[in-house]
């Protein structure tokens, strides 16, 4: 027998705790997530959440800033929403116990690539997604929400076109259960892991892109994936993000031969958008020869650099790096799925019943790139939006796409292995990475077609099969939108088509059957 919901969260990052806890109040929740609680980006989270409530500052500069790192691309209305929210929802997370760093009694604003201000708030100085994650995790538990811990999702049911409830797995013992609920809502985050070299956790596997585009919603922008400048590349160190609030602390980045760079790239240096900062690096990293290049934050006040990123500075001592003395080696990591599950500005999909908010929906925010520290804003802006819409109107969708294409049909190859999670990763770095073009876009987009006719209902149906055939899904997304765009735009690079070009001034959309 299914257990009945009024509301369904699946995940339980920020997107999926803060929706579960406006939702109390208005019916019966249940929060399904396929690790421990907190295992998710959003524990991760270093610089910060991004809001405009510095003396100089205002929503306009915000939206500004917001429509200039998407690339034209951005949806204004979806941003304008966005941007203007921002103070309302910092206060809500204030209430739910979020200690935002202050100092002489004003909170604490910190700088990050592309923003024209101060406008970054932060906890626990480089701790930010690990406080907001112990805050709403703890209040989730102590109130009457159910938390049904390493449950996946494995598909969003549909009854003559409503979404209304799903099908899943116990992670410890495979055994399928079923939920049933008024309101489902996808918050299950990204798709870092993807690729091989991935800031992200091992559950960001794209899971929800994957069950969104099964049921039939419409998936939007996922060629644009960021890769973040700056992760620790030490050998046999776990990749570790080093926040672009240390390049916006004053921190700069030199090559092999110890110069500078980035101002030859760029006039905002250290601080122009992540894709021109990844690229540059992966050129000076071709050009010297080597797989790094190096942070430098030692001309620095020691004392405030630790202060300041106190959890950057314990896990690079932890391995022998003292980076208050020593340059730190870095290189790029995929990080964030700009693209996802397409919503309206309620966070609605295009299928009645079904909502999604967080990492894993396309609400149009961020374009073709997004602003640093915008993504933990647009999860907490459009979750509250998700639960205001479901007591306006029940079950209701967004428009359709009138654009929207299908994925070319899978075949399996005759006897061809199932390919694993190592393979998916490899093939994405090298082929659907930073660099992209033609040529290995469609070799990818070939295999990873195969791997999803092979992957497909197939494996022993427990947590790590369900994930490699929904990475062989939205990898196959990523690489066909990536192949379809002959542009350059935003975090989107190919070398065969450079430049940007009006045509494609446009979305790619996918859903299944169109
Ligand atoms: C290292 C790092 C640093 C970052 N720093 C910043 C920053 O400073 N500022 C900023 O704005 N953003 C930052 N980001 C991005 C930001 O953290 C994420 O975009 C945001 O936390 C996403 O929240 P979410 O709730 O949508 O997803 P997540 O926090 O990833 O949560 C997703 C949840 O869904 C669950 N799930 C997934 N699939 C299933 C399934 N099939 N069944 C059940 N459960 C499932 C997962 O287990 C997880 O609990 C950073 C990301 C990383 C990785």
């Amino acid at each position: 027998m299914a257990q009945r919901f009024d509301y369904l969260i699946i995940g339980s990052g920020i997107a999926g705790l803060y929706a579960a806890l406006l939702a109390r109040a208005h019916g019966s929740v249940c929060v399904l997530t396929k690790g421990s609680i907190d295992e998710c980006n959003t524990k991760y989270a270093q610089g910060g959440i991004a809001a405009a409530v510095g003396r100089d500052d205002g929503p306009d500069l915000h939206l500004k800033d917001t429509i200039e790192a998407g690339a034209g691309l951005v949806d204004e209305e979806a941003a304008r929403i966005l941007v203007e929210a921002a103070a309302d929802r910092i206060h809500d997370l204030v209430d739910f116990g979020v200690p935002f760093d202050s100092a002489d009694g004003e909170v604490s604003l910190g700088r990050e690539a592309a923003h024209s201000r101060n406008r970054i708030l932060h906890a626990g100085g480089d701790s930010t997604g690990a406080h907001i994650e112990l805050s709403l995790s703890g209040l989730a538990r102590l109130s009457r929400i159910t938390i049904k811990e390493y449950v996946q999702v494995e598909d969003i049911v549909v009854e003559e076109g409503r979404a209304t409830g799903v099908r899943a797995i116990d992670t410890r013992t495979n055994l399928a259960d079923r939920f049933d609920a008024g309101a489902v809502v996808l918050a299950t985050g990204g798709c870092g892991q993807l690729y091989r070299v991935s800031t992200n956790p091992d559950v960001a596997t794209g899971d929800g892109v994957a069950l969104g585009y099964r049921a039939g919603a419409e998936i939007r922008d996922m060629e644009f994936i960021q890769f973040h400048p700056t992760a620790l590349r030490m050998p046999g160190v776990p990749i570790f993000l080093i926040s672009e609030a240390v390049r916006g602390e004053g921190g700069v980045l030199r090559n092999a031969r110890g110069e500078r760079f980035m101002p030859r790239y760029d006039d905002r240096a250290e601080l122009a958008p992540r894709d021109v900062v990844a690229r540059a690096i992966v050129r000076e990293m071709a050009e010297t020869g080597s797989d790094a290049v190096y942070l430098d934050v030692t001309h620095l006040d020691a004392a405030r650099v630790s202060a300041r990123f106190p959890q950057i500075y314990r896990y690079c001592l932890d391995h022998g790096l003292d980076i208050t003395t020593e340059s730190i080696p870095v290189s790029p990591a995929a990080h964030y799925m700009m693209g996802g599950v397409r919503t309206n500005t309620w966070g609605e999909t295009t299928v009645r019943g079904l909502y999604a908010c967080g990492e894993v929906a396309c609400t149009g925010v961020h374009g073709a790139n997004r602003l640093a520290s915008n993504s933990l804003l647009e999860t907490v802006v459009f979750a509250k939006r998700v639960v205001q819409r479901t007591l306006e109107r029940d079950g209701e969708a967004a428009a359709a796409s009138p654009e929207a294409r299908a994925l070319p049909d899978a075949t399996a190859h005759e006897g061809a292995p199932m390919p694993d999670r190592a393979a998916v990763q490899s093939l994405m770095w090298e082929k659907v990475g930073i660099v992209r073009d033609a040529a290995g876009l469609a070799e990818a987009a070939a295999r990873l077609g195969a791997w999803r006719a092979t992957t497909a209902g197939r494996g022993d149906g427990d947590r790590a099969s369900h994930e490699l055939a929904n990475m062989a899904l939205a990898g196959a997304l990523v690489a066909d939108a990536a192949l379809v765009r002959e542009e350059s735009r935003g975090a989107h690079y190919r070398t065969d088509f450079p430049e940007p070009r009006d045509e494609w001034r446009r979305h790619i959309v996918y859903r299944k059957g169109a």
